[in-house]
């Protein structure tokens, strides 16, 4: 699975890497970076749950 943020949608909440900071960190643009791709399989839910939850649906998953 492949996870991005894209960078034009994201407002820079903070919420991906707090709900799954393996595979989000905020950039010093202050905004969000998938930064592990692949997504190791165990991982992928919480990948998924950060997608939910962002505010804007900045972050797509498959
Ligand atoms: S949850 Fe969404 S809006 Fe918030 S930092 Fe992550 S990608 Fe950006």
């Amino acid at each position: 699975m492949i996870a991005a943020v894209d960078k034009n949608t994201c407002i820079g909440c903070g919420a991906c890497p707090d709900i799954c900071g393996d595979i989000f960190k905020m950039e010093d643009d202050g905004l969000a970076i998938a930064y592990v791709n692949p997504v190791p399989s165990e991982l992928e839910d919480c990948a998924k749950e950060a997608a939910d939850g962002c505010p804007v649906d900045a972050i797509h998953v498959n």
